[in-house]
């Protein structure tokens, strides 16, 4: 059997599991469907409806890309701290500029490194990003609960506050992700710009003139706490990048605030 007539065999295998109502496991670990072939109806990732075809629930949850407002308001965010690599960073940055920030954090560098965020509670955001980072578009809607409820109560154990913000690793979704994070009362939150690091390593002061270029009115911007070291370009400049945008008139704000002050504009 070759690897096309291998995977039509799976997908057929997938829709007959899912129409006999067998386990949701064996759609998950047979879904790996061809362009052209069929995906699961219900209980592989691609789905927004329950697998047991119930209710949801909840009513629905938003999902962003940034804030629609004129104002020159800014929500930086970090994603996948906390780590003591440069996590203690960013915050020292934030608290030398005096601004807010919002870090989407796994769940199991919160059980690992939380204190970590010790002081952040009350001037920072923090967002569940999952546990440990998978690609949220090849799991079924289990499998992207179980990544949402563990990180969530990972930060109310080490912070005390449940989350309301949750940024998909990758910014991948598919209607699994999409469900899962909308029956857990959480708002997903993309981004509208972001940190180009990988542009600037010749000339890391670049990145400066290049997030001013590309923030606008109600921006989200993403960032990173950990990482490859490539990140460093936009860690080292980041006072740089704050004291920039401030003299360009942005204020600075968490995810939650800005989207709280969002008013509609004229063409959005
Ligand atoms: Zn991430």
């Amino acid at each position: 059997m070759n690897r096309r007539t291998a995977l039509v065999a799976l997908g057929g295998a997938v829709v007959g599991a899912t129409a006999t109502g067998a386990g949701v496991e064996v759609t998950q670990a047979a879904t790996r469907p061809g362009p052209h072939d069929p995906l699961p109806f219900y209980g592989g990732f691609a789905s927004a409806i329950r697998p047991d075809l119930g209710r949801p629930g909840r009513a629905g949850s938003g999902i962003v890309w940034r804030a629609d407002r004129a104002d020159r308001a800014v929500a930086l965010t970090f994603d996948d701290g906390p780590r003591p690599d440069w996590t203690p960073r960013v915050l020292e940055a934030l608290a030398a500029e005096e601004v807010p920030a919002t870090f989407f954090v796994k769940g199991v560098n919160v059980r690992d490194h939380g204190a970590l965020h010790k002081d952040s509670i009350g001037h920072h955001e923090i967002g569940n990003h999952t546990w440990d980072h998978p690609d949220l578009a090849r799991l079924d809607l289990a499998a992207c609960t179980d990544q949402i409820t563990r990180t969530t109560e990972a930060i109310h154990a080490a912070y005390g506050i449940l989350p309301v913000l949750f940024r998909p690793p990758y910014g991948h979704v598919g209607g699994s992700a999409v469900l899962a994070a909308a029956q857990a009362g959480l708002t997903t939150v993309f981004w509208s710009a972001q940190f180009r690091e990988d542009r600037y390593t010749d000339h890391p002061a670049g990145i400066v003139d290049d997030v001013a270029d590309t923030v606008h009115p109600g921006a989200i911007v993403l960032g990173h706490d950990t990482g490859p070291t490539v990140r460093l370009v936009a860690i080292d400049n980041l006072r740089g990048i704050i004291g920039r945008l401030k003299g360009m008139g942005y204020s600075f704000h968490t995810v939650s605030e800005l989207l709280s002050g969002a008013r509609p504009t004229p063409g959005g």
